[in-house]
């Protein structure tokens, strides 16, 4: 089984910048009334928690929500910068996982979706994972909600199963809405090449869905690629795209000999809501001021088509 398991890195910069993203798009497609489809291949366990033994050990929520939450929400802050609103909005939603003011508990994909769907099941969540443990404790996490028939866990691959359910069935209005987040771990090298055949197959299933795709930036030909490879698949299919990138740089505090662990990232966005540009432009600068470390840290927001 693989050993990747995201509650090491749950609340990283790169879940910080996947979260934004993600909310930030979401929030744009509920202003329309029609139901949505939303999607999570990869959905890992839902929750975790952050003073666990999992995050003790790797720790980056330090670098990621946790060091932003205590940069813009300590009450001793000065008040002259405003934070941009994307950062506001997930920063709200993550204090409402944390009712006691201590950041605990982060929500991982599932939840953040979760949160934002609608009632009277206009919207609906299909969430896929493999791993028998993430699996298990997703689906625990999730029975805990009132959500009923609303949301659907499969442990089964997201690449494939994401398949049959585009297009979407129409909402009441008659419109056929979807947006699906793709997220692996990318632990195994062939999952460049699946993330791309999926985007394709998924775009000709269903041109007009929304998709997100996470994915690192590190010195690999097949991570530099990924998101070379999924601009000509819109440019080809002649899509709007966007491609937001985050890089923290190097801790200074680390020896040559230290592992630099993972240091940016990226989210490539096919058809982004037409907002999503300015507003990444606004949080992307934020983020850094309060994120970034050392020599080799940037941001950026492009578009195309
Ligand atoms: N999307 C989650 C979030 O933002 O909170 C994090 C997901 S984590 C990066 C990737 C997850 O994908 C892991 O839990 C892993 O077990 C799972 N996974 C790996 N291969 C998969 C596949 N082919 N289908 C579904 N899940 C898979």
């Amino acid at each position: 089984m693989f050993s990747y398991r995201h509650a090491f890195h749950a609340g990283n910069h790169a879940d910080v910048l996947k979260h934004i993203t993600l909310i930030a798009t979401l929030r744009h497609l509920m202003q329309k009334e029609a139901g949505l489809t939303l999607i999570d291949t990869h959905a890992g366990a839902g929750l975790y928690r952050l003073d666990g033994d999992y995050t003790e050990t790797g720790g980056e929520a330090r670098d990621g929500v946790v060091k932003l939450m205590g940069a813009l929400r300590a009450v001793d802050r000065p008040a002259a910068q405003a934070v941009s609103p994307a950062i506001d909005d997930y920063l709200d939603l993550i204090a409402s996982f944390n009712p006691s003011g201590s950041l605990r508990v982060y929500p991982g994909s599932p939840f953040v979706m979760h949160h934002l769907l609608r009632a009277e099941s206009r919207d609906r969540l299909k969430l896929f994972e493999v791993h028998p443990t993430d699996s298990r404790t997703l689906s625990a996490n999730i029975g805990q909600l009132e959500a009923g028939r609303q949301i659907a866990v499969a442990r089964q691959d997201g690449f494939e199963g994401v398949k049959p359910l585009l297009p979407p069935p129409p909402s009441a209005t008659g419109s056929k809405r979807a947006l699906v987040l793709i997220d692996p771990s990318y632990e195994i090298k062939s999952d460049y090449g699946k993330v791309s055949a999926c985007i394709q197959e998924l775009i000709k299933r269903f041109p007009t869905g929304t998709y997100l795709v996470w994915y690192p930036v590190i010195p690999r030909p097949e991570a530099h690629d990924l998101p070379r490879r999924l601009r000509t698949l819109s440019n080809q299919a002649q899509k709007p795209w966007l491609n937001a990138t985050l890089a923290i740089g190097q801790d200074p505090t680390h020896g040559p000999d230290d592992r630099p662990g993972l240091t940016a990232s990226g989210m490539f966005v096919i058809n982004p809501p037409h907002t999503l540009k300015a507003t990444l432009q606004a949080a992307l600068p934020q983020l850094l001021e309060h994120l970034g470390r050392g020599r080799g840290k940037s941001q950026a927001v492009e578009s195309g088509g």
